[in-house]
């Protein structure tokens, strides 16, 4: 045997020789154990037998164009069939050899096995399209943050929910960043220090982006570091974000609905307190005079007993609406509970506390002609004003005292502080 035949018969990839009919002149040991058969095998069939009929055509081409001599070599991947009915995927480079001393014209071909690389490609096609339409499914838009170039990525759908065309956004992460709400910045740097500080958690929040058209939107960002380098530093993050905006609109209504009292649709007893504890800070804060009301409807049960319980409700409803419309912007209405109400007065000091308790008083007598049956309503009520360190509970207590004192003495008046200090 020649050098060049050894050569050719070991070489590590398959080799064949064909005539200008595409019939085999030689295939080498790599060829037919590619092909599962021996090389005599092999030599006894003819090549259309043994490709994929799909794949004929092609083959044919490529061996016309390397005949006629348009190109001097060509590569192709194909199919053959094996004699247990399995498939290989070559990737073929096939040339031309012109007027052979014994051989005349020869086809010389390469050809590897990519069966396995087809396979993972194929998979990996796959997962892309599993993975696009999931996410287009859940309305995901993906994110890359390039860490050392300071570059923000976003994916077609990241800009469109966004507002933008896919390259309009300008990607310095500075100018992402200054699209985040700045009350919602500090917590989105921070998460993004932790994620390449290396959370062992992806990070996990909702924060406020402008839109294109401007205005903010709430978004939930997910990500993690997707990939570090040879010392383990985080190069990029990459994560979704989701529009959540529809979630907090239904959060908004769900905290004004739990903060609500139903009937009168003032402030409950829970969100008063709350609002209470607020004015004080703001009073404490500023120096400014507080004061509050408290009023209770007098002899109500008589209403309910002799009117009804709907009349009641009624009368709950007129008087929640006209504290509702008459107080001032600064001020608070709040169902206390019942048919107790109370009202916040911010920046108010006793002698104007006294001033509004009195509309108020007279406000309420006046209800009466709206309610057919009623021939007359009165409310009995204790004013207070903020002494320097007193908490929302002390002040309640006191008004809640000066109430009572109101009650005790014949109903329908008010009793104040003043009078007390
Ligand atoms: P006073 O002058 O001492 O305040 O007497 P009153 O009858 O107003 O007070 P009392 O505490 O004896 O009765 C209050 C009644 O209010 C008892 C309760 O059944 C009724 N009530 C509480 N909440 C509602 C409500 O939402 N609707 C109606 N219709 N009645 C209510
Ligand atoms: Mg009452
Ligand atoms: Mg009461």
């Amino acid at each position: 045997m020649t050098l060049q035949a050894l050569a050719f018969q070991q070489c590590a990839i398959g080799m064949a020789l064909l005539d200008e009919k595409g019939r085999w002149l030689d295939v080498n040991e790599e060829f037919s154990r590619m092909l599962g058969m021996t090389r005599p095998e092999l030599l006894i069939r003819r090549y259309d037998q043994l490709t994929v009929p799909e794949d004929i055509p092609a083959s044919h081409r490529e061996r016309d164009r390397l005949l006629s001599g348009e190109v001097e070599s060509t590569d192709l991947e194909k199919r053959y069939q094996r004699p247990d009915g399995s498939v290989l995927w070559v990737r073929i480079r096939a040339s031309i050899v012109r007027d052979h001393a014994e051989l005349g014209t020869v086809l010389v071909t390469q050809a590897r096995d990519v069966t396995e690389e087809r396979t993972t490609r194929r998979a990996l096609e796959q997962n892309r399209s599993s993975l696009e339409l999931a996410l287009a499914g859940a309305d995901l838009g993906l994110w890359h943050w390039r860490v050392r170039s300071r570059e923000v990525h976003f994916d077609r759908r990241a800009s469109r929910i966004l507002g933008y065309h896919p390259d309009e956004v300008d990607s310095r992460d500075e100018s992402v960043m200054a699209l985040c709400h700045p009350d919602d910045r500090p917590a989105l740097q921070k998460q993004l220090q932790v994620q390449l500080a290396g959370a062992s958690q992806g990070m996990d929040l909702v924060v406020r982006l402008r839109r294109r058209s401007g205005g903010y939107m709430w978004l939930l960002l997910r990500g993690r570091v997707t990939e570090r380098d040879e010392r383990d530093r985080a190069v990029q993050l990459s994560g979704t974000m989701m529009d959540v905006s529809k979630w907090k609109e239904l959060e908004a209504r769900l905290t004004r609905l739990a903060s609500t009292d139903e009937l009168t649709g003032l402030l409950n007893r829970r969100a008063g307190v709350v609002a209470l504890d607020e004015s004080i800070k703001l009073s404490r804060e500023r120096d400014r005079p507080l004061s509050m009301v408290l009023l209770d409807i007098d002899r109500f049960k008589a209403i309910n007993d002799t009117l009804g319980h709907d009349v009641g409700d009624q009368v709950l409803a007129v008087v929640g609406a006209y504290l509702r419309d008459d107080k001032r912007a600064r001020d608070q209405a709040i169902r206390w509970g019942g048919e107790e109400f109370a009202v916040i007065l911010n920046d108010t000091d006793a002698d104007g506390a006294l001033a509004q308790a009195r509309r108020l008083f007279d406000g309420i007598a006046g209800l009466a002609s709206q309610i057919g049956e009623l021939d007359y309503l009165t409310a009995s009520l204790g004013v207070v004003t903020r002494r320097p360190d007193e908490g929302s509970r002390d002040l309640m207590k006191r008004a809640d005292a000066l109430m009572y004192r109101a009650k005790e003495a014949g109903r329908a008046r008010i009793e104040t502080d003043l009078a007390a200090a």
